[in-house]
């Protein structure tokens, strides 16, 4: 299934984008070089990041892409490099890009560091800076890996949902948090907090996207417990006045996961806060086989994307060369198609993605037998071959 927020017709006159009145601006933009700030982080990250910028490479010169590509560091290696796991040079880079390709942060030699210098707070702090407050999570299932998914082939077969999960708010931000003694104590506290505005945002994106697919939309929270989900919910329930032709649900948490195991089919879009998105989207990831297939996108209000696969760094197998480059190379397809509004392009990253899946190329995460097993970077070139 195709998901556009904006529809631009290039050179033409008519300029629509649902999402942001001031698409027009970003429309003009468009004609110009977009720069994309391209960070591959750890572990994994600079070998997974490689094979997606051979593909950007690829579209450059083959098939008209205008784009200029600058290279930062972040995570562990924004420590090493400038003590910081966002050093200042990549935060102006990224905010002077149109769009930022990220592979994966972390690794145990950084897990003694104090909080603040950790990589994964590069990447919190890198999604707060650049506003990237809706988190676009599809799982899609190719028929090709049906049988990789841990579930029955009918329950997940065919299995196209897409998450949409808050992710500049919540308990991962909320003040007060900390470690504090209480009555002679230790006491660890963290605090869930939402605005209407940071829940509207959302639930706006969302009902969008609903409006391009299948017209379904599940909000997922806790409101029998939380009073932030009560919040939740009451103005999801205000949003969907505006999309009359959507049909809204609301699920607790705890049944939502059950659900997503049990008939995940019977979901399109979900809308979450940040914390219940992240587990649930990473539950997701499973129905699908390999988490080493699944990109995603960060957008803020005007398209602007942070673009990067959900898996982590898999430090237990980096610098091997095996990792599973195509959840990187189809970010890469979800930044053409939400920041750059280039559905040509996108549609042609995807269909060399399907047709190496259907020749066969498997890394190792998803091989099976009678399939040609590849490495990370003959993963790369086969798709960059797909392309033409
Ligand atoms: P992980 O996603 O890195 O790895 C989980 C498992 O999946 C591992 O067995 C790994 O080998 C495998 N895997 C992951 N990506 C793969 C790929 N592309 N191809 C093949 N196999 C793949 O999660 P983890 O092990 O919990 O975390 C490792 C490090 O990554 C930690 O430091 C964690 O904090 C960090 N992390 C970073 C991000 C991010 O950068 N967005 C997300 C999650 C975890």
């Amino acid at each position: 299934m195709i998901l556009l927020l904006c529809n631009a017709v290039v050179g033409d006159d008519e300029k629509t984008c649902l999402t942001h009145p001031t698409f027009t601006h970003e429309f003009e933009r468009k004609k110009m070089t977009k720069k994309i700030a391209v960070l591959p982080g750890d572990g994994i990250g600079p070998e997974i990041v490689r094979e997606a910028v051979k593909v950007l490479e690829a579209l450059k010169a083959n098939h008209g892409l205008d784009i200029e590509m600058t290279e930062g560091t972040i995570g562990g290696a924004g420590y090493d490099a400038a003590g910081d796991p966002l050093p200042a040079e990549t935060l102006e880079l990224a905010k002077a890009s149109d769009a930022v390709l990220l592979g994966a942060v972390g690794g145990p030699q950084y897990d003694s560091l104090d909080r603040p210098l950790r990589p994964e707070r590069g990447l919190l702090r890198i999604r707060k800076e650049l506003n990237l407050f809706g988190n676009l999570r599809p799982a899609l299932l190719y028929p090709e890996l049906a049988e990789a998914s841990t579930l029955k082939p009918e329950v997940v077969s065919g299995l196209d949902i897409m998450i949409v999960r808050e992710l500049t708010g919540d308990i991962y931000f909320g003040q007060p948090r900390g470690i504090e003694e209480r009555n002679g104590e230790r006491v660890g506290f963290n605090t869930m907090v939402y605005s209407e505005s940071e829940i509207r945002r959302v639930a706006d994106m969302a009902f969008q996207i609903a409006m391009k697919r299948d017209k379904k939309l599940c909000s997922v929270e806790k409101a029998n417990v939380l009073e932030c989900s009560e919040l939740w919910k009451e103005i999801v329930i205000e949003v969907s006045k505006d999309y009359p032709e959507v049909e809204l649900s609301h699920m607790y948490v705890d049944n939502a996961a059950m659900q997503l195991v049990r008939a995940p089919k019977q979901f399109d879009v979900i809308v979450t806060g940040n914390i219940f998105g992240d587990i649930l989207s990473d539950a997701a990831s499973m129905l699908t086989g390999s988490i080493g297939m699944l990109p995603s996108a960060s957008l803020d209000e005007k398209n602007k994307g942070m673009y990067e696969p959900i898996h982590g760094s898999a430090p237990d197998i980096a610098g091997k060369d095996i990792a599973n480059p195509l959840a990187t190379i189809l970010s890469v397809s979800m930044m053409l198609r939400y920041t750059f509004a280039d559905e040509a392009q996108a549609q042609r990253v995807d269909d060399a993605v399907a047709k190496v899946l259907a020749d066969g190329y498997r890394t190792v995460d998803i091989y099976s037998e009678g399939t040609k097993k590849v490495s990370c970077s003959e993963m790369g070139d086969a798709v960059v071959a797909a392309l033409s």
